[in-house]
């Protein structure tokens, strides 16, 4: 029993220095309740036979530990060594230091989003972003929404109403979770037509659907898998003229959607923005986080007369962007008027970008440090090639070579295990198992630093 009177009392707890430390950081409710469960947990200990002095030793490292656990968030920030650089569930696109610059500043102060600096009236939120859009898509007009889901939602419900929407069967697409395209176009309000066969759709088939309740011709790009062998879709210059003939507005649902051409990156040659734009599209819809390189944000880009039309539909108050993401994607869209520097400066498009040999170079830098760092918890690090995807369902047959570091340990689970240690570190690591390995693709790891401090709290 003498054990107990080794420990402090809680008052007396908060009153010590390290008591008074925790205060300063957590507050003094927080810090009550953990000193409180840290008690009872030395208390326990002392009845099983623990040392009281030990206990009180322990103590306040033991509250400090409780408390840095207890505020810990999921949403912190993880290193994405999974190889694909556009994660969804990890937050896609990360933001070049210019637009979190004018994230920040946005945060901080009022700004004249709604507000005409020249004459003092009213100005509209889509304004700081419409020049750009046009200057870089060569579109007529723009109007921007929370998402491309969005874009896609507000588009069909502003054409196609109560009247209906012509897709042909093979790009009726799911793009993962509850986005499915007939579901869209159900809750747009829009009667869906499907026209073809999952494989093959030929202009014919477009042409006899069309009719007196045709609202829209809608054609999705099938970002997330790739028809091959006995195909045949009709290309958009053609459905252009198809639509056109009829009067019937064509919606093209580009997704990713990039503003260059990424044949320039060493990637597969997608139509850019511009191109779908000069096609002949009525309006094309692409999103603001995926190969564009901002935050999430869906974009309209098209005919003036439409996009007007969009503008008025009351769903757009429900899906406007705010200030914060505005300001950011200002800043975004800025870097595309010089392409030069854009893989430098944009880090989808840097990482993207990476030559493999660079790559390959910082696993081979890495692997004996990570090996040593690994091998007192029983794993063993080698370099090994690697293949990275872009994700959020761009090109997604297209592997981008890469590199990485392979840890293998023993027993089946071993991936398993080292995996789930390396989430719950306070800089989670996010790989990927292979053939019985743990798979960190390092395409997206700007500095050596980052991977090796991160582990060194294992
Ligand atoms: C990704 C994607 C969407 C959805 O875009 P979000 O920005 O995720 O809402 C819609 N259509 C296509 C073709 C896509 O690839």
């Amino acid at each position: 029993m003498a054990g107990f009177r080794a420990l402090p009392s809680v008052d007396q707890f908060l009153q010590s220095d390290a008591g008074q430390a925790l205060i300063a950081e957590h507050g003094r409710a927080m810090v009550t309740d953990a000193a409180r469960a840290g008690l009872d947990a030395a208390r326990a200990a002392i009845r099983q036979g623990a040392s009281g002095d030990d206990q009180a030793a322990r103590l306040p490292a033991h509250v400090a530990s409780e408390l840095a656990a207890a505020t810990r968030t999921g949403l912190r920030p993880v290193l994405n060594l999974t190889g694909t650089v556009l994660h969804t569930n990890l937050g896609r696109a990360i933001l070049a230091p210019q637009a979190i610059q004018a994230a920040a500043s946005a945060m901080a102060a009022p700004m004249a989003l709604e507000f005409d600096l020249d004459g003092g009236g009213r100005g509209q939120r889509d304004d700081h972003l419409r020049g750009l859009l046009r200057e870089l898509t060569g579109a007529e007009d723009a109007t921007i929404v929370n998402n491309n889901a969005a874009a896609v939602l507000i588009a069909l419900n502003t054409l196609a109403q109560g009247r209906e929407a012509i897709v042909s069967r093979g790009e009726l697409i799911e793009i993962g979770g509850a986005f499915r395209m007939p579901d869209i176009m159900a809750r747009a309000g829009t009667r869906l037509i499907e026209i073809g066969t999952t494989n093959r759709t030929h202009p014919g088939d477009y042409e006899e659907a069309i009719g007196a309740e045709t609202g829209v011709i809608l054609k999705v790009h099938t970002s997330n898998y790739r028809i091959e062998g006995f195909t045949a879709q009709v290309a958009a210059p053609r459905l252009a003229r198809i639509a056109a003939a009829a009067g019937v507005p064509l919606l093209n649902d580009l997704g990713a959607g990039s503003l260059v051409d990424l044949s320039i990156f060493g990637l597969r040659r997608e139509p850019t923005v511009a191109e779908a734009v000069a096609e002949g599209a009525d309006l094309v819809t692409f999103s603001g986080d995926k190969l564009l390189g901002g935050p999430q944000a869906g974009f309209i880009v098209g005919r003036r007369d439409l996009i007007a039309q969009i503008d008025r539909n009351p769903l757009k108050r429900a899906l406007r962007l705010d200030k914060i993401r505005i300001a950011a994607l200002q800043a975004t869209l800025s870097l595309y008027r010089d392409p030069d520097r854009l893989a430098e400066r944009l880090p989808t498009l840097r990482h993207l970008s990476r030559p493999r040999d660079s790559i390959a170079a910082q696993a081979a830098r890495l692997a004996p440090q990570i090996d040593a760092l690994l091998a007192p918890i029983g794993f063993h690090t080698a370099s090994c090639d690697c293949a990275s995807q872009i994700g959020s369902g761009a090109l997604p047959v297209d592997t981008i070579p890469s590199a990485g570091l392979r840890l293998t340990g023993q027993g089946g689970d071993a991936p398993d295990r080292l995996s789930a240690r390396l989430r719950a570190l306070p800089r989670p690591v996010i790989g990927h198992i292979r053939d019985g390995s743990l798979i960190l693709d390092l395409r997206c790891l700007d500095e050596d630093r980052d991977l090796l401090d991160a582990l060194a709290a294992l």
